[in-house]
């Protein structure tokens, strides 16, 4: 069994301290462990990046991009055993995985764009002689700390565009699936990144809080649970640092009595159980509008629930795979409990659900509630599993009062064939991501991904245009060359023209 190392200054490094055990969550087996880092680890990744960040700041962009351009291809050529290792310890089916990797390429994609995106602005002749222009700058040494569930595709939200802006990044990846996120960061190596501009400290708190206490750190990006990004929003922020912290989600599916039915139910299935529900964008909640509309969908949704096929995600051909730990797994099962004592509906019920062959792997089967009400757990709670609770009410406002009301306002959507209503849906709802007829309305690179209310915290969302703004800092110059033979006398009053 191995021990996944830290990359630091272009090598692999291992401190022999503390590790923490990986498993593979299909059979329940420990395959391996991963280093944890400490203060001192943390501060040798420091050190890297401040040693090689001058020179990095100072290569032009073009030369910078370049970098990305090999990138993508090597992540391309990579994709088959990228895809092996997310799905190993992580769990989800190879497609997913492969599916998660190509999102992730498309933000490297976006990051070859440097010289476009970095282009600053200019003004001619702003006063007698002086000219004017705003610059966008990098703002030094830059963190992500990232989560679980999508080991590829999250870190590549956050550094290849931190690194094209002339940043250097360290990354603290999940410590519970690291093998590919580190894969993928040698593979930038390979690209022809200097030595030090990206390391990757594995690890848990005692990392986070090194990066966070760290002076040299200038900025933040989390991605994660929100008790955890509320944190280091708050201690990041303290300390006069940039954060973006991306948290937890309940989304919302809004079915109007005229949706296509058949349309929506696929759309649903893949938003609510792929993945195993280990998706910051699925769907957890369906809300009907009107009884025809939930009775329609739930006799369609049954049957669909109870052929899903359910397999080591390593399998070919599956729709889902287990849960990432035998704690998530216990959890949603907790989870299923607690909704049956509260008095919903349990249509079909995936517990104690068992893949012949891996008896040990962390399996939830798709699990479905009608009868859900506001009160329940089920309902506020961020379950993060394959359940799916229905909510019944009467009319459109009604979806909306409800979804308006609740503390995340990650992603929602809403099925139906009327303009008015999806229009009506799209400029009311308080949620940062909407989808009509779209499931998972994440966005593309070249748009910007992030929540409203308890799903994010901090002012500008992760990648495409915002995230440029977040790796870099304006600076606006004002220059002014005098003409030889004239003398300009002082001028004392505020300058104007
Ligand atoms: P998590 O919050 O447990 O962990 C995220 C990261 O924080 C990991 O790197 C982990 O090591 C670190 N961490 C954990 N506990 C910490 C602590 N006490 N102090 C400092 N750092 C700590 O999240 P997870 O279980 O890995 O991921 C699932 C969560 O992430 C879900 O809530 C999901 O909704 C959310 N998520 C959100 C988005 C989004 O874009 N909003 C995307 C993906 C996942």
């Amino acid at each position: 069994m191995s021990t996944v190392q830290h990359l630091i200054n272009g090598e692999l490094v291992s401190h022999g301290g503390r590790t923490a055990d990986l498993f593979n969550p299909s059979t329940g087996q420990v395959i391996g462990q991963v280093e944890l880092a400490d203060r001192a680890t943390v501060q040798q990744a420091i050190d890297a990046a401040k040693a090689a960040f001058p020179a990095w700041r100072n290569t032009p962009a073009a030369k910078r991009a370049q970098v990305m351009f090999r990138f993508k291809q090597l992540l391309e050529q990579h994709e088959a055993a990228i895809a092996q290792l997310i799905s190993t310890e992580h769990g989800k089916t190879l497609e997913d995985a492969a599916g998660e990797l190509k999102r992730g390429i498309e933000n490297v994609e976006f990051a070859c764009a440097a010289p476009e995106i970095l282009k600053g602005e200019y003004s001619r002749n702003v006063g007698p002689n002086i000219d004017a222009w705003s610059d966008f700058q990098p703002l030094g040494i830059v963190a992500g700390i990232t989560p679980f569930n999508f080991p590829a595709m999250v870190p590549l939200w956050m550094y290849p565009l931190a690194i094209v802006c002339g940043n250097a990044f360290i990354l603290k990846p999940s410590e519970r699936d690291p093998s590919s996120t580190l894969y993928i960061a040698r593979l930038l190596e390979e690209a022809g990144l200097p030595k030090g501009i990206l390391s990757v400290v594995h690890g848990d708190k005692d990392a986070v809080d090194a990066l966070i206490e760290a002076p040299e750190v200038k900025a933040l990006s989390f991605v994660g649970s929100t008790p955890i990004a509320e944190y280091i929003y708050a201690e990041g922020t303290r300390r006069g640092k940039r954060v973006q912290a991306l948290g937890g989600a309940k989304n919302h599916a809004v079915l109007m009595p005229d949706a296509e039915l058949d349309n929506a139910v696929s759309a649903l299935m893949g938003a609510a159980y792929g993945s195993c529900g280990e998706r910051c964008m699925a769907i957890s909640v369906a809300v009907c509008v009107g009884d025809a509309i939930a009775d329609a969908l739930i006799a369609k949704l049954e049957p669909q629930i109870k052929a899903l096929k359910i397999g080591a995600g390593t399998a070919c051909g599956l729709d889902m795979g287990p849960l990432v730990t035998a704690a998530a797994r216990d959890k949603v099962v907790g989870y299923i409990d607690e909704g049956v004592a509260a008095g919903a509906q349990l249509v079909v019920d995936g517990r104690g659900y068992r893949v012949a062959g891996h008896e040990e792997g962390y399996f939830v089967g798709g699990t479905l509630f009608d009868g859900v009400t506001p009160k329940m757990r089920i309902y506020k709670e961020e379950i993060f599993g394959p359940v799916l609770c229905v909510v019944r009410v009467g009319s459109l406002e009604e979806a909306l009062q409800l979804i308006n009301a609740h503390e995340y306002g990650n992603g929602t959507c809403i099925f139906t064939r009327d303009g008015e209503a999806a229009r009506l849906f799209c400029d009311e709802v308080e949620v940062g991501m909407v989808g009509v007829n779209v499931p998972l309305p994440v966005p593309v690179s070249y748009h910007s991904f992030g929540g409203w209310k308890r799903s994010l915290f901090g002012d500008l969302h992760a990648y495409g245009p915002d995230g440029v703004r977040f790796y870099t800092r304006r600076k606006a110059i004002t220059q002014r060359w005098p003409q030889r033979k004239t003398h300009e006398a002082s001028q004392f009053a505020f300058p104007s023209l």
